[in-house]
């Protein structure tokens, strides 16, 4: 009877007294969310993932623009991503109590862009995990030189976009684990395998197996149905193609892609990626080739394929330029040679 009454609690979602370690949501430290999170089990698995809105993060969607999830194991919890606000991360935090009243031992950060990390914060200071991430990611705060993104100028922008869900307590929590190559969790009873896949989209790129399940946390490397981010410094679309390679090769059964859609048909997801990538590489590597200035070349490649699709309109041209600069440069390159 015990055990019913535990199990009645868990599928209204309230949260068990005994095992919880989470304030209930009266007591929300966070402005709250107005949309619930959008969540998902992977069929036959013991994963969990949250599906952001397509779009760039602003008010209309409280900047719920990524994708997170979450593994229950034997011994344990680990989350993948954190969503872009300490709200989202609230709300993701939540939703694993409502799931399994188990404790959260890691929150793994596939690479340190806001949309993905500001809901650190909320694991950080209600739970006792530890974060991890690849090498790279500790540049984000220490060297904004380098760094994918000028990380206070982006906390700036996102306080002002997405207040109060972002404000002046707000702040970036840098990893407690990293890692260089490869880093294998054994927890409880699935392994999770993390792979550093960078730099592509950005410096710290990783990607999660989850095993025996063959579920695979893509982060930004894959993108499914949406014009992926890559108007930044770190940028390589080189290293990106053969990180798709990569993801190829680990025939994962499902995969859940940093945006969009997640699938059964990892195949197609990655591809939608690929085609994309060398779609503008193709566009752009005739015009460096011709010497025609970028301008020039913008206006007269051929978007119908990708117009529609959400955040074309805030990503293409940037996402353009970038790479006509990343083929400039390595022409010259090719040239010195
Ligand atoms: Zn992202």
């Amino acid at each position: 009877m015990i055990r019913h009454v535990a199990a009645l609690a868990m599928l209204l979602g309230i949260a068990n007294p005994v095992q919880g370690s989470v304030a209930q949501a009266a007591d929300a430290p966070y402005a709250p969310l107005t949309i619930p999170l959008h969540i998902e089990q992977v069929p036959n698995a013991p994963v969990w993932y949250s599906i952001g809105n397509p779009g760039i993060p602003g008010k209309d969607n409280e900047g719920n623009t990524s994708n997170a999830g979450f593994v229950v194991t034997s011994d344990g919890v680990a989350v993948f991503d954190a969503l872009g606000t300490p709200s989202l991360g609230w709300a993701l935090l939540q939703q694993i109590e409502k799931t399994t009243g188990k404790p959260v031992r890691y929150v793994i950060a596939s690479h340190y862009h806001a949309d993905h990390v500001y809901g650190l914060q909320a694991f950080k200071d209600h739970t006792a995990a530890l974060i991890v991430a690849q090498e790279q990611a500790g540049d984000y705060k220490v060297n904004e030189e380098t760094a994918d993104e000028r990380a206070e100028q982006r906390l700036d922008q996102r306080r002002g976009v997405l207040f109060p869900w972002v404000d002046e307590k707000t702040r970036v929590v840098p990893p407690d684990i990293a890692f260089k190559e490869r880093m294998t969790i054994a927890l409880g009873d699935r392994r999770l395998t993390l792979l550093f896949a960078g730099p592509a989209h950005s410096s710290s790129d990783m990607m999660m197996m989850v095993e025996p399940d063959g579920v695979l946390f893509a982060g930004d490397i894959v993108q499914n149905g949406r014009i992926p981010f890559m108007n930044s410094d770190d940028v390589s679309t080189t290293h990106w193609l053969k990180a798709l390679d990569e993801v190829e090769k680990l025939h994962p059964k499902f995969i859940i892609p940093g945006h969009g859609v997640a699938s059964t048909r990892a195949a197609e997801a990655i591809a939608f990626t690929r085609d994309y990538i060398q779609y503008v590489r193709d566009a752009m590597a005739k015009a460096v080739r011709d010497w025609t200035d970028f301008d020039a070349a913008y206006a007269q490649a051929d978007w119908s394929k990708y117009k529609d699709m959400p955040a074309f309109a805030s990503n293409n041209r940037g996402n353009a330029y970038r790479i006509y600069l990343e083929l400039e440069q390595s022409q010259f390159k090719g040239d010195k040679k």
